[in-house]
């Protein structure tokens, strides 16, 4: 089974056109201002000049995923406006370029004879996302110039790293470059690209010159502690570990290559078995953006970075194609409506880097009051820009491709993932797909004509599904997740899905001891949570009532329903700091709004994990 890229397939309205349309008129523009405001454009003419701020090693990586970013939306509608700075920055890129094929905005203004020389820097990692850009770029617009530049640097990696092995290191300290590469072979059928990315994935953790962070005293960080086929565990950063992860998935499934297919198995598994936030989210912690160990969960020390989730969804977008199952659409539907879509305000402009799952205004100034010796804490607020602003293009990117998640095709067969308003250029006709989810939970797909099987994720929780084919009842079982319907599709044919999203309680293994005795409230793929601006302070005291009855109400603000449920609260009162009978409580109307929608009515509590009446 092969996914559609971006160029194959569009977003045609409901949820995800929205969001798509919020990217394209304000999220793209607004990054570039800030980007060019802090000196990220400036920074490619590649020389220190005077009033310049010095550039950060990753900075071209930004530039690079805005640009990527950018492509995807200009394949969706064309603008003669983001396309002209999209060209505008690919000739002071190609402009710049050294004879021999290196580029690095960094390295060439500030220390160039140390190039390829610091394994904890991101020369690789730029690379690769200057080369996903490039792919998109002339996907979008047929324009070759920023692929020109890519593989003439490529050619300079290739020698240094695979055949001279004179850098000083052996494999990128930040992955990006190999799935990047894979990306490049499929779009020109290059075998010199994917006999790179074999040697970037299989060289990982067998090299003694990759020395990851000394400071952090774990060679896992940049999970070179294992041969890759031996790594059983989610290890070190989450990025660094999702995208290897991911580039590994690419390659088992190229390769047919069964020892990696199962490495990225168990990897797959021990994530979201064991250290997977609810909201789709990773890392638990802040030092080294890293994995921790199984059932580390906290909620308000969670780091859960943007990109993070983002990687875990493109990580389960690359498993369903080596297994067709429909738990990695599961999986990625949570973190792309959750944990990742979170990191955007909902006026498209404002992003947070990190996504706990519980948020303290107190608690917050607590720790950044007595920093070095309190638990970090994210901030309350999404900002137009960080210094290390990787989550921001990472979200116009990804949302900006996510047409990329919806169908797929095999030799005699055409696959619906993800149910979007969207439809895909298949090798039978146009395969389509209208539907209003997750808002509710059915959809009408228009398969093209033509004898072939079509496969049809219904997700995990998904409830009294009914098929309809022609609009007949039609009887089906699920495997794997998939209803499979084998047959000759006439030209005006329809199928329709229909199930039940009711309110979900959703509880936590008890080894998770930060929502012990506590509930999450879930209507599809949507995670919601209480937020101060709706119940009121002091969160934690609420209790909800699981034996009640939820109401879902249509609500314009967040662009899915708010749901009500009944629960408790402590009488207001002046009470003394310990007592020995417990405090009345009375019974209160709870407000839960989609997770992804909070912190957009001030700074304010929140919660997603919420204690129960029993
Ligand atoms: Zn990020």
């Amino acid at each position: 089974m092969k996914l559609y890229t971006a160029d194959k397939a569009r977003i045609t309205g409901g949820f995800w056109g929205e969001k798509q349309a919020l990217l394209q008129k304000v999220t793209a523009k607004s990054i570039y201002d800030r980007f060019a405001e802090t000196g990220r454009f400036n920074a490619l003419i590649c020389r220190k000049e005077e009033g310049m701020p010095q550039p950060h090693i990753f900075w071209d990586s930004d530039t690079a995923k805005w640009i990527e970013g950018t492509a995807c939306l200009l394949m969706r509608e064309k603008s003669p406006e983001l396309e002209a700075l999209c060209d505008g920055l690919i000739e002071t890129i190609a402009a710049n370029q050294m004879e021999d094929g290196y580029f690095n905005s960094y390295y060439q203004a500030i220390e160039i004879e140390n190039r390829f020389t610091q394994y904890i820097n991101h020369e690789l990692y730029c690379l690769g996302h200057m080369i996903e850009a490039a792919v998109a770029y002339d996907q979008a617009t047929g324009k070759k110039q920023l692929l020109e530049v890519c593989e003439k640097y490529i050619a300079l990696v290739d020698r240094v790293f695979r055949v001279e092995h004179s850098a000083a290191f052996d494999t990128p300290g930040h992955e990006e470059i190999e799935l990047a590469l894979f990306k490049l072979y499929q779009h020109t059928g290059d075998e010199k690209y994917m006999t790179l990315m074999r040697y970037f994935v299989d060289t990982r953790g067998t090299s003694p010159r990759d020395i990851t962070y000394e400071a952090l005293g774990r060679s896992d960080y940049s999970q070179t502690h294992k041969p890759v086929r031996e790594q059983d565990t989610v290890e070190g950063h989450c990025v660094r570990a999702l995208y290897l992860y991911s580039a590994m998935a690419d390659q088992a499934a190229h390769d047919q290559d069964e020892a990696l297919a199962n490495a990225c198995r168990k990897l797959y598994r021990n994530c979201v078995d064991k250290r997977m936030y609810i909201t789709g989210a990773v890392g638990s912690t802040y030092l080294g953006e890293s994995f921790t160990v199984d059932y580390d969960l906290g909620n308000h020390e969670a780091y859960a970075e943007t990109c993070a989730s983002l990687a875990l969804a493109l990580f389960c977008r690359r498993m369903l194609q080596l297994d067709v199952k429909g738990e990695y659409m599961d999986t990625a539907e949570l973190a792309l409506y959750n944990g990742a879509l979170s990191g955007m305000s909902l006026s498209g402009d404002a992003f947070f880097y990190e996504n706990p799952l519980s948020y303290s205004p107190t608690r917050a100034s607590i720790a950044n009051r007595y920093t070095k010796a309190r638990a970090h804490s994210a901030i309350g607020q999404r900002v137009k820009v960080f210094e290390c602003s990787c989550c921001p293009p990472n979200v116009l990117r990804v949302y900006g491709a996510i047409q990329e998640f919806v169908f797929g095709e095999g030799e005699d067969d055409l696959y619906v993932h993800m149910m979007a308003d969207a439809y895909a250029h298949t090798k039978y006709g146009i395969l389509q797909q209208r539907t209003d989810y997750p808002r509710q939970g059915e959809t009408t797909i228009y398969p093209p004509e033509g004898t072939y099987t079509l496969h049809i994720r219904v997700p995990a929780w998904a409830e009294e599904p009914v098929l309809c084919v022609n609009g007949l009842r039609h009887d089906f079982t699920i495997q794997d997740g998939y209803i499979h319907l084998t047959g000759e599709w006439d030209a005006d044919a329809t199928v329709e899905l229909r199930f039940s999203m009711p309110v979900r309680f959703i509880y936590a293994n008890p080894r998770v001891s930060a929502d012990a005795g506590k509930v999450c409230v879930a209507r599809g793929p949507v995670i919601y949570c209480l937020e101060g601006a709706d119940n009121g302070d002091n969160l934690s005291d609420i209790r909800l009532r699981t034996d009640g009855s939820a109401r879902v109400v249509t609500d314009g603000k967040f662009g899915l329903p708010i749901i009500t449920l009944p629960g408790s609260r402590s009488v207001p009162g002046d009470y003394p700091l310990y007592a020995v009978s417990p405090v009345p409580r009375s019974a209160v109307d709870l407000i839960f709004i989609p997770f992804y929608a909070w912190a957009n009515r001030g700074e304010n509590e929140m919660d997603v994990w919420v204690r129960t009446e029993t």
